[in-house]
């Protein structure tokens, strides 16, 4: 795809979606990667709801221990697989007392070594919390990528890498969030609402399905 109309998708993006930004809540590194960690095959909206009250007694990793496995699982029973959730929070709290001092890690290959964070969850930290230039792959990312044509790809690391590859600099630290938001609302899986869509011209599907 040509730069020209790389940068126009993503300028027409950032038009509807001017402030772009993670629909998680959370109040810091550890929380996020709490967050994040509950988010998998769950929406952001149950999440934020468990979070809530969760946050307000276990918002370190040591408060997070003292509460302890049992406890931890009643406040988030309410989210899919919250028992190996509540597996991975509690052993990547200890890891991040006992390996990293206390400190959420800044790369990626420290971050991989988490319980229950993979390359996605690790470049959302590293995007969010360190401002780093990454993309975190999820579903929509990649559907709405493929979809675009930005990409041809068949996993979510061939994705990043070839985002990472035709992404202008200048978009690439906003670029998962506003790939994640357009998929979320108007790219949808089953019945994107292209008829509302100023992407269209611009769009592979949409051309090959509609024109
Ligand atoms: S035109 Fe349709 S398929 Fe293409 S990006 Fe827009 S909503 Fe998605």
């Amino acid at each position: 795809m040509k730069t020209e109309v790389v940068e126009s998708i993503f300028q027409n993006l950032q038009n509807y979606i001017p402030t772009p930004s993670i629909e998680l809540n959370y109040y810091d590194s550890y929380t996020l990667l709490v967050a994040v960690i509950l988010s998998a095959q769950a929406t952001d909206i149950s999440v934020n709801k468990v979070t809530s009250e969760l946050f307000i007694v276990a918002p370190t990793p040591q408060k997070m221990l003292a509460l302890g496995k049992t406890e931890l699982k009643k406040y988030i029973k309410s989210i899919g697989l919250y028992n190996s959730k509540a597996d991975y929070i509690i052993d990547m709290s200890k890891q991040i007392i006992c390996d990293f001092g206390g400190k959420i890690p800044n790369t990626i290959e420290q971050l991989t070594t988490l319980a229950g964070v993979g390359r996605k969850s690790a470049n959302v930290i590293l995007n969010v919390i360190f401002n780093q230039p990454t993309i975190a792959v999820d579903t929509h990312v990649f559907r709405v990528a493929n979809r675009l044509g930005l990409c041809e790809t068949k996993t979510p690391k061939d994705t990043e890498f070839a985002l990472m590859k035709v992404i202008p600099k200048k978009w690439i630290k906003n670029a998962h969030i506003l790939l994640v938001l357009h998929g979320r609302y108007l790219c949808k899986a089953k019945n994107p609402n292209c008829s509302k869509c100023t992407l269209k011209k611009m769009c592979n599907y949409f051309n090959k399905n509609f024109v």
